[in-house]
């Protein structure tokens, strides 16, 4: 219902998850910060120039978006996005941590596998004003090995 991805899409978050790499793929293993049975959560490819370390978070079964996941998968994707903010607020010492989820091309999804943007925001950022550029896998590796470790002494109710 409402799906925007051609029939023969290659879905570069289905490929990340599985670890099947491909040169269609910007994303890496070593971006991921966070893997369990039911989500995966990664250093995004894409990054805004005064946010680093925006992780998205992602179903492990394939749902392009927020109309079909279904509503189980939303407290396994709420659970990491809450231990990933308590994570960017010990790793960054960030202001503030925003959330944010797109749905079909006039809501800005450009990637067809539902995702939640975990994003460390500081006082006077100007992310709506800024623009996202890719950043080099070797940085990223280094984000999300920061995350890793700091995710570890996140603990949460529940
Ligand atoms: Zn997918």
């Amino acid at each position: 219902m409402y799906n925007h991805a051609p029939d023969d899409y290659t879905c570069p978050f289905c490929m990340l998850i599985r670890g099947i790499r491909d040169p269609r793929v910007w994303s890496e293993q070593s971006d991921i910060v966070y893997h369990d049975e039911s989500v995966t959560a990664f250093i995004s490819a894409h990054q805004y120039p005064n946010n680093p370390g925006n992780t998205l978070v992602t179903p492990n079964e394939h749902f392009e978006n927020i109309y079909e996941l279904p509503v189980a998968c939303v407290l396994d994707i709420h659970r990491a996005a809450k231990r990933l903010a308590l994570a960017m607020k010990l790793a960054y010492g960030c202001d503030g941590v925003s959330t944010r989820q797109h749905n079909e091309p006039s809501g800005n999804q450009d990637v067809w596998h539902y995702h939640m943007h975990i994003t460390p925001r500081y006082q006077n950022d100007h992310f709506y004003g800024s623009h996202p550029a890719r950043m080099p896998v070797e940085e990223r590796a280094r984000h999300a090995e920061m995350l890793r470790r700091v995710l570890e002494e996140v603990e949460i109710e529940g």
